[in-house]
């Protein structure tokens, strides 16, 4: 009997992954999920921005999956397919502020051999965020890549040693260093490497776009072009480059656009980072 209840949870459980969507937030570091249309017809091509996007089924009916960017401006957007618009609404939003100290002034002004190695750094960065993979991702649920205390959330204003600096891509998760780094969701590691800002690395393209970050490892575990499963170890949390203290650094990638991780972790309260909640 209890073997069977087991069975049918597992199978519920199944059931719940397979056509699951991220939640509907369009707003910058957003995802819009919008309806295309009947799955009983072939999978259509959207495009947004002129740029293909992610389209999955999910109850029936194929969705446009769409990254919108931390600096996209609020009002109408559409996906396009075969010509036809689908509107939506990109809302406003607003992110806190984080003011950050560090000692090592070269991580806020770097010198000019540093600013090379940074610009040869974003060019692997970027490469691998662009990847555009046939494939398809088998589930767009994600798990945590790890259990431990949400520190900086995503989006937030940073502010180092009071000069402006790029918005916060990703989650922060902090633990232990040495705990293991595990993959949200299947996909093929696509790159690694040890970056000046991110420290050692590790790129997972999930398919058509959706790419994930792992930052300031302590060692990589996995390497270019091996296929990881979820909950497969692709790494264990460290404090290289540019950090305070060890954590995991996770950006989730779509459609070359940084959006907020928990908006693919069910059951996560991806609006704890609302600045207007505090
Ligand atoms: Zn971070």
């Amino acid at each position: 009997m209890k073997r069977f209840l087991l069975a049918v949870a597992l199978l519920a459980a199944a059931a719940a992954a397979h056509g699951s969507l991220p939640e509907h937030r369009p707003a910058p570091g957003g995802v819009a999920v919008i309806e295309l249309g009947d799955a009983g017809q072939p999978r259509p091509q959207a495009l947004y921005q002129d740029e293909p996007v992610l389209v999955v089924q999910a109850h029936g009916q194929w969705h446009a999956i769409v990254g919108i960017g931390l600096d996209a401006e609020p009002g109408e957007a559409a996906v396009t397919v075969d010509g036809e618009r689908h509107g939506f609404t990109i809302r406003d939003r607003t992110y806190a502020e984080q003011r950050i100290t560090l000692e090592n002034d070269e991580y806020v002004s770097p010198g000019e051999e540093t600013l090379e190695r940074i610009r040869s750094d974003h060019r692997r960065i970027h490469a691998a965020r662009d990847t555009r993979s046939a494939r398809t991702p088998d589930d767009l649920a994600f798990r945590l890549p790890l259990e431990g205390t949400f520190t900086s959330p995503f989006g937030l204003r940073r502010f180092f040693n009071d000069q402006p600096r790029n918005p916060h891509s990703g989650l922060d998760i902090a633990a232990e260093a040495g705990t293991p780094v595990r993959a949200p969701a299947a996909g093929e590691v696509i790159e690694t490497g040890d970056y000046f800002f991110n420290g050692r690395t590790v790129f997972v393209d999930h398919g058509s776009g959706l790419v994930t970050m792992y930052c300031h490892l302590q060692d990589i575990r996995v390497a270019t072009g091996d296929t990881v499963a979820p909950g497969d170890t692709l790494g264990t949390v460290g404090a290289t480059g540019r950090v305070t203290g060890p954590h995991l650094h996770w950006t989730v990638y779509l459609n070359s656009q940084a959006v907020d991780p928990l908006l693919f972790v069910a059951g996560e309260d991806a609006t704890y980072n609302d600045a207007d909640d505090d």
